[in-house]
């Protein structure tokens, strides 16, 4: 069952085609530039060949068509026609409360998207162009929505609530909803495959560490709490986002900027995390580069990065009442083995340790902590790609009876 998956991002689309009867990727590619005169489209049919055109692409409809076109293509393709597709499973950023599970696109599913703009205003009209735009060239292809944010559905509302007057969750939906989450389940499965252990008998933090950083406790198979919040501001400190911050700061910020709050939260977006306390750069690698040769804001920058994550690990250890596994993924998880020690460093009181030739070696996959530490710590590469196409595979086959938008009431 050939499977494409499309992540369609402000001015990119990603796309991925997997043969799902062995889970094996057969083509990806990479629009970049969308809306401009000098785009780019990168394809690469492994084992094929690889092809980069640069042209005109002014919006993601048109992406959409240049890569059915590279999909399908004669000398560089990987398939006749757009029908050798069974399934297309699109990354939706925001699924609001409406959807605690991937979901079959319908019309009623499509409206339920374009009711969660608000809260993800510049990610989820992005996603609903791809989704359109695939549906108008392939019609007859069942397509599958998978949510950034549905695996966090299972937080309890002591959890998710946030401590401000209820009707602004009443009436406006405002809570903590979490995102990565496709990356959170997809990593706590494969470490607890790994460890040949059920999930559900396992208390578990997964740290999804990249350019966005959050963090999740999961408990009986299911996220209790996750760092993220309403928007992916909260929480960790990442590349170039703030994450916790008191909140008073906004006006505070504001006068001194001579903006209002949404000028602060662009620069609690765009200019701070990382890049904002180092001045270097939003790139671990580059903070690492910085700090050797003396920068002490770097050093500062990277301190306060391990300690934020470390701060989480106590938090959510005490939330679960104990803990089993650490598991570090995304850019930084899977290659940093300085922030993965200093992270877990000071945490013997929950018996951690890590073992630094394991926490040096080159495999992907690993088990990082010594023999005699009580908590077992891993780094498992994410695959977030694969995960979508699983979830599509999974609502296709049971397209009869594809779950709707939640029913559930506050
Ligand atoms: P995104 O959230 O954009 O998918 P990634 O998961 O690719 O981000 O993570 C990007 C981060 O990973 C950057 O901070 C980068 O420095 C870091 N990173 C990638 N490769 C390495 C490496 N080999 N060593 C240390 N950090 C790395």
């Amino acid at each position: 069952m050939n499977t494409l998956v499309v992540n369609c991002g402000s001015s990119s689309l990603k796309y991925q085609l997997f043969d799902m009867a062995h889970e094996t990727l057969v083509a990806k590619g990479l629009v970049e530039r969308i809306g401009s005169d000098n785009a780019t489209l990168k394809h690469d049919s492994l084992g094929v060949g690889k092809i980069t055109i640069r042209s005109g692409i002014p919006n993601h409809a048109v992406a959409v068509h240049d890569m059915f076109d590279a999909l399908t293509d004669g000398e560089y393709g990987v398939i006749k026609d757009v029908k050798e597709i069974s399934a297309i499973g699109h990354r939706v950023v925001h699924g609001g409360e409406k959807f605690h599970d991937s979901a079959l696109l319908r019309g009623e599913v499509v409206e339920a998207i374009r009711d969660c703009i608000r809260f993800a205003p510049l990610h989820n009209p992005l996603n609903l162009m791809g989704i359109e735009a695939c549906q108008k060239f392939s019609p007859t292809v069942p397509q599958v929505a998978v949510f950034d944010t549905a695996f966090h559905q299972t937080m309890p509302k002591h959890v998710y609530l946030y401590a401000i007057p209820y009707e602004y969750y009443q009436k406006h939906g405002v809570r903590r909803y979490g995102f990565h989450g496709t990356s959170h389940q997809f990593v706590a499965n494969r470490a607890a495959e790994i460890l040949g252990r059920p999930l559900a008998s396992l208390k578990m933090i997964t740290a999804h560490l990249g350019n966005g950083c959050s963090m999740t406790a999961i408990q009986d198979g299911k996220s209790l709490e996750t760092s993220m919040g309403l928007t992916p501001l909260n929480g960790l400190m990442m590349g170039q986002r703030s994450g916790d911050i008191d909140p008073a700061l906004i006006p505070y910020m504001a006068e001194v900027e001579k903006t209002d709050a949404e000028g602060v939260v662009a620069i609690l977006n765009k200019k701070s995390g990382l890049l904002g306390v180092s001045g270097v750069s939003s790139d671990m690698r580059d903070i690492h580069k910085a700090r050797k040769e003396g920068d002490e804001r770097a050093a500062m920058a990277f301190q306060m990065f391990c300690y934020r994550v470390r701060k989480y690990i106590g938090t959510y250890a005490s939330s679960m009442n104990g803990l089993d596994v650490i598991v570090f993924t995304a850019g930084i998880g899977e290659n940093d083995a300085a922030v993965r020690e200093t992270a877990c460093s000071n945490l013997d009181y929950l018996g951690v340790e890590i073992d630094p030739a394991l926490n040096e070696s080159a495999e992907r996959e690993k088990i990082i902590s010594s023999d005699k530490s009580r908590v077992i710590v891993m780094v498992v590469p994410t695959n977030e790609e694969l995960m979508i196409a699983r979830e599509t595979v999974r609502l296709v086959g049971g397209a009869q009876e594809a779950p709707r938008p939640n029913k559930r009431k506050h």
